[in-house]
């Protein structure tokens, strides 16, 4: 990895009261990499993500993107640098058309509404979801809604794309077509650290895998390694 990672999450641990949720976790991203966080439930993914994104502060550590200290910044500001997300939860605004949910991304850019649009489409073409622009958001299948949140996420140009559990209940084709849309997501120069459960929906995307467990860092490396690491293979298997 080059000298200067564009994501640098240093020393992070977040405990909720007795609980701890990430356990002095280093994580890094380089730009343009395809980085999988992957582990058990309840492992630490998500909290990592809201620690990563400015949902909530680490009760101790630091996250820096891009050579800066971004610790004690908002999401809203982060997303201003270039940290783009997507959630577990599908958050759409089901009463907005397909193109204005992307719109609000975009605004992030721009203040010309015109601009916005424009920048909708061209995303919205991208995710494969042109002919879908003007329907409602919840009239989407649960798929489509996946394409929708990464698109509005990429309306926002990202340097960094967190997704978290898109290809969760996904059907094995569309999970495929899901793996190609993250291939060329990355062909655009944009990194991407993604959450997945499903361990073999992730590994052959993957440049890396980092395996969180109980919250720490269990494993982390080229997939083919981490599949075949003693200590993975004993965590999946709920040891
Ligand atoms: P994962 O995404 O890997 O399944 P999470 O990050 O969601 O795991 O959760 C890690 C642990 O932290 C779990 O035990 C979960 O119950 C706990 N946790 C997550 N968020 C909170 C919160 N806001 N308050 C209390 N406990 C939480
Ligand atoms: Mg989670």
């Amino acid at each position: 990895m080059s000298a200067s990672p564009l994501l640098d999450v240093r020393n992070v641990w977040q405990r909720f009261g007795g609980l701890v949720a990430n356990s002095d976790v280093n994580l890094q991203v380089a730009a343009g990499e395809i980085v999988g966080l992957i582990g058990p439930n309840g492992a630490g993914k998500s909290t990592l993500f809201n620690v990563i994104a400015g949902l909530r502060p680490p009760t101790e550590g630091s996250v820096w993107f891009d050579g800066q200290d971004v610790t004690r910044l908002s999401a809203p500001e982060r997303c201003a640098r270039g940290i783009g997300r997507t959630f577990q939860v599908v958050k759409s605004f089901d009463s907005m058309t397909v193109a204005d949910n992307v719109i609000v991304g975009a605004l992030v850019r721009t203040s010309s509404t015109k601009e916005a649009r424009k920048k909708a489409e061209e995303v919205l073409e991208f995710a494969g979801l042109g002919h879908r622009a003007e329907v409602f958001a919840n009239e989407l299948t649960p798929p489509e809604k996946r394409r929708l949140e990464v698109a509005r996420a990429l309306a926002t140009e990202p340097k960094l794309l967190l997704l978290d559990e898109v290809m969760t209940g996904l059907t094995p084709s569309e999970a495929r077509a899901g793996v190609e849309l993250v291939r060329a997501v990355r062909a655009k120069g944009v990194a991407v650290l993604m959450v997945e459960h499903v361990m073999e929906i992730v590994m052959p995307l993957v440049d890396r895998a980092v395996v969180l467990n109980l919250g720490a860092v269990l494993a982390e490396g080229k997939p083919a390694d981490v599949v075949r690491d003693e200590r993975v293979i004993s965590a999946y298997l709920g040891d």
